[in-house]
């Protein structure tokens, strides 16, 4: 007989063992018991005690649903996605259906060795999506006609809001007016008005086609901005605008379309100053509204005020062709309340995929896709005509108004009730954009829900035949594009995946090795977290599709928003800033609404400690704020009485005061409570930067203990990738009395209340906001919770361990950092000439991308671990720290030259080792190998050190031509 055994282990247990958090959490509980001593604490517990002070810790933990498995987590939300309706979208407006090639959905979009990138600051590991933004600027410039464009804006809208920006920079004219033509997109016209007002620029509106010029001849004004085509598909002819607004020395932007500049004179060829657009429709889905890459060109003059990230070609050590990242890039950081604009985080995924979408097609195909749209709306047009339906628009690239009457509704019924989305328009007008997914079998719905009554159907086939296009005549260009062969080579998918592989190769990212960066918290981006984004119920979308078809969507906003409601202790979020620096845009908006609200819009003073971010400056700057920058302490802290001082100073004209806790120094200041006491008594709200939340999360809430307005980074914190800089989700969070003063959206149905849009989307980049919605179902709150203890305790774990090799600059009073630390090297460079550049590039031949370099103190190396990196990549890398550390005391002992050792030729190329000469103090072996077990595992650079100075002299941005490129490669020969 058989006795019953108890199950063991109990079912309980076994499905407990599939929790997502041991999969994100690198740290395992034996690690720890190894990692405590070493800090000196008993328990982690015991550790985050030491650390966070007392009064701001969380009176009770997160309220959220209890963690699930990855494949529970991907069915619930699957079902949330299919609350959305994907219908066939003839809305247009910006937002267009593509076919994402194949070969690039797989390769970039859901290939890590893409999305798990860094913002390429460290050039010797990013030239491969460099190289890939350089064809993003070229493709741009050669379309549109331009000098120079840069590697990518955020949404059409804030990019010609930027625009609007630069021309103001960069005209003589003296005028505070921009005018807008009215059949620009109707979010564009409304994040322009977003962003003028608090700069004191007055934004006039006309429709193009009667009163634009009649406008322009009737004012002054500094700019002026046109939609080619126009929103209504009009194809207008701006040329004698451009010359005209010139006659004012004002600036003529332009909004185009870059399909259409396939087929039309390009804007660059009629004079124009500026051209900004959306790259959208070149591979990157609706998804809702973002996030897709927008670009912005100007003219030669211009380019140095061009705000954005702009990769130009330089030179290495070698002499070889690189690229790098140009001087602009820092601007925020240099230049702070002067800068030009607060872009820090852009859209370098989605530029990456419009770049080989163009690299793909080719000019060639690129114009077969173009004039098969305009074809195809020609001959829809026809039909229409030929069925008594009148046009608005007689010319036309893809987009045609129709004039309807009593019978709108009941197209427009009849029309959803087939799966088929119109554009509304004024009383009684519908519109039709036509786009690469657009069969003959479309047009024929499309007729058929036109067609009157008792009319007869058009016939594709005999309409075909006859019809003639709707492109202006004089307008058609003519000149040549995109004839780099880059653009010309890899047309079969073979090349082209070897292309997109070959790049990736030359890049460092979060798939072979950890990523240090204190600031930007490069944790793991799940691959279940990743899974989501390209579902059809979330891809499709467009964002101005009838509420009834984004009810997925909806649910996912609101139950991520009560998620990050829960994780910051605030009452209100808006998910529609599509960058941090969008949020702290938004946010301190809402801070200038609720002052001017209470009678107290004088309040204009935002005081920013001097360890700020560059982008706090820049935001408060451009809501009009005056920033008065405040101290901080030797221990690295604001500096209270220094604050203090400062608010008494501007009591009565206090706006805001922001801060970033923990500290950009890394530690968990304890006075933060008495900070936001003594700025609440002088009428002041308190905005706390959240870029650091992986420090909080479940432990402290900056609306608990004294904040008013936050943003947080989803791509920091939240597990949204960094997708070599962007796309970015950045939250803006506030407190119950600011909740009525987050942005609103009317394009979007989004009623506002003194903020307008800041996004061209009401949800901004709301398809990547399952990544973060799976993160936070996946973890739970003790799962969040752990996170943040892991994280704080690796960066302790790192400091305690290379203490006696680099001190760390700031600590808690009982030595401890927050889940940063900033290394000092500045104490190396006396005796040994070694700079922390020096052991960031010595860092790339020990397989690393460096730590976070000179911010916030220069001659520094700011290390962030994360929770995700296991125990063994955090002792690799301290092993390659100390290394180094060993290899400078050799410098200092004069075995090295100051000026040719190991640091200071570093990064070593293969080229430059294997080559019959080695003249160098220091063996080949050592070079490229200094750890042994660097020789099975190597990541070799594809060049040297990269000359920054050279390229900033010599400012260049496009492909380099291939007479350059081969002559190079004849000298390496
Ligand atoms: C990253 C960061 C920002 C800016 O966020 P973006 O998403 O890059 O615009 C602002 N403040 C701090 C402290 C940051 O680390």
């Amino acid at each position: 007989m058989s006795t019953v055994l108890p199950l063991t282990p109990s079912l309980g247990d076994l499905e407990n063992a599939d929790e997502f958090i041991a999969r994100h959490v690198g740290i395992e509980p034996q690690d720890e018991a190894r990692m405590l001593p070493a800090i000196g604490s008993a328990t982690r517990a015991e550790l985050i005690d030491g650390i966070v002070p007392p009064a701001i810790r969380r009176a009770r933990p997160m309220r959220l649903p209890p963690a699930v498995t990855e494949a529970e987590a991907l069915a619930e939300l699957k079902a949330i996605a299919g609350k959305n309706k994907v219908a066939k979208s003839y809305i247009g407006q910006g937002y267009y259906g593509t076919h994402t090639p194949g070969v690039i959905l797989r390769n970039v979009l859901e290939n890590p060795a893409w999305y798990t990138a860094y913002t390429p600051y460290q050039a010797e590991i990013s030239q491969g999506r460099m190289e890939a933004l350089v064809n993003f600027q070229t493709m741009v410039c050669d379309l549109t006609g331009m000098a120079i464009a840069n590697a990518s804006m955020l949404d059409e809208a804030t990019a010609a809001a930027e625009a609007m920006t630069l021309a103001r920079r960069s005209v003589k004219s003296k005028s505070n007016v921009f005018l807008v033509s009215g059949d620009c997109h109707p979010q564009t016209i409304e994040v322009i008005k977003t962003r003028a007002a608090p700069l004191g620029i007055e934004v006039r509106v006309s429709t193009i086609s009667e009163t634009l010029p009649h406008l322009m001849a009737s004012c002054e004004f500094f700019g002026v901005l046109a939609q080619y085509p126009a929103t209504t598909g009009h194809v207008h002819d701006l040329r004698p605008l451009a010359g005209h607004a010139h006659q004012f020395d004002a600036a003529f932007c332009v909004a185009a379309d870059l399909l259409a500049l396939t087929m039309l004179t390009p804007p660059g060829e009629w004079d124009a100053d500026i051209v900004c657009g959306t790259t959208q429709r070149f591979g990157m889905p609706m998804g809702n509204g973002g996030p897709h890459a927008a670009y912005l060109a100007c003219r030669d003059d211009f380019k140095r005020s061009l705000p954005g990230r702009i990769v130009g070609v330089s030179v290495d050590a070698h002499g070889e062709p690189a690229y790098r990242l140009a001087l602009q890039t820092r601007e925020q950081h240099i230049r702070r309340e002067k800068a030009t604009s607060n872009i820090c985080t852009a859209q370098v995924l989605p530029a990456v995929i419009a770049s080989m979408y163009a690299v793909y097609h080719g000019p060639e195909g690129l114009k077969r896709i173009a004039q098969r749209v305009a074809a195809l709306t020609a001959v829809l047009a026809q039909g229409l005509e030929q069925m008594g339906r009148e046009l608005v628009n007689a010319t036309a690239f893809d987009t045609l108004t129709v004039k309807t009457g009593e019978d709108t509704a009941k197209i427009v019924e009849r029309a959803e009730a087939g799966g088929v989305n119109l554009g509304q328009r004024v009383q009684n007008h519908l519109g039709i954009s036509l786009d690469e997914t657009t069969t003959r079998a479309d047009i024929e719905t499309l007729w058929a829900l036109f067609v009157p009554t008792g009319t007869p159907m058009p016939r594709f086939e005999e309409l075909s035949a006859r019809v003639t296009s709707r492109i202006p005549e004089d307008l058609r260009r003519t000149s040549a594009f995109l004839t780099h062969p880059v653009f010309n080579t890899h047309k079969s998918e073979t090349a082209m995946l070897r292309y997109i592989r070959s790049l990736g190769d030359k890049d460092l990212a979060l798939d072979r090795s950890m990523i240090p960066l204190g600031s930007c918290t490069m944790k793991l981006n799940a691959t279940s977290e990743m899974i989501p984004i390209t579902w059809p119920e979330f891809a499709n979308i467009h964002p101005f599709a009838p509420a009834s078809q984004r009810l997925g969507y909806d649910q996912l906003d609101k139950q991520l928003r009560a998620w990050l409601c829960e994780a910051t202790g605030y009452a209100g979020i808006s998910l529609q800033p599509n960058a941090g620096s969008q949020g702290e845009y938004a946010g301190l908006l809402a801070i200038k609404a609720f002052h001017e609200a209470k009678g107290q819009g004088h309040r204009n003073v935002c005081l920013i400690p001097f360890s700020a971010h560059g982008t706090n400056p820049a935001s408060a700057h451009m809501v009009g704020m005056k920033v008065v920058v405040t101290a901080c302490d030797a221990e690295g802290n604001v500096d209270i009485d220094d604050l203090k001082r400062a608010c008494e100073a501007h009591s009565d004209k206090l706006a805001a005061v922001m801060i970033t806790y923990p500290s950009t120094h890394g530690v968990f200041e304890t006075r933060v409570k008495e900070l936001c006491e003594i700025v609440h008594a002088h009428g002041g709200r308190v905005y706390v930067d959240g870029a650091n939340m992986n420090a909080l999360v479940g432990i402290a809430a900056p609306g608990e203990f004294g904040g008013d307005v936050s943003h947080l980074n989803l791509h920091k914190t939240f597990c949204i990738p960094h997708g070599g800089g962007g796309p970015g989700v950045g939250p803006v969070c506030v407190v119950e009395d600011l909740v009525p003063y987050l942005p609103g959206h009317a394009t979007g149905g989004i009623a506002a209340n003194g903020v307008g849009a800041v996004s061209a989307a009401p949800l901004g980049n709301a398809a990547v906001l399952p990544i973060s919605w799976m993160y936070c179902r996946m973890m739970g709150a003790a799962g969040l919770k752990a996170a943040t203890e892991t994280a704080i305790l690796s960066a302790n774990y790192i400091s305690a361990r290379l203490k006696d090799h680099y001190p760390t600059l700031y600590s808690s009073p009982n030595g401890h950092v927050a889940h940063e630390c900033i290394l000092d090297l500045r104490p190396l460079k006396d005796a040994s000439g070694v700079t922390a550049e020096d052991v960031a590039k010595r860092l790339i031949d020990y397989g690393f991308h460096a730590p976070t370099l000179s911010f916030p103190v220069p001659g520094t190396l700011m290390v962030e671990p994360t929770e995700s990196e296991p125990l063994a990549e955090l002792d690799r890398f301290i092993d390659a720290m100390i290394a180094i550390r060993g290899e400078i005391r050799r410098i200092e002992e004069g075995v090295w030259p100051k000026e040719d050792n190991p640091l200071k030729n570093a990064p070593h190329t293969a080229a430059s080792l294997l080559g019959t000469e080695w003249t160098r103090p220091y063996s080949r072996e050592l070079a490229a190998f200094p750890l042994a077990t660097l020789k099975t595992a190597k990541y070799w650079p594809p060049i040297g050190r990269v000359d920054n100075v050279y390229g900033d002299r010599n400012l260049f941005c496009s492909c380099v031509p291939v007479a350059e490129l081969a002559a190079s490669a004849a000298s390496a020969e």
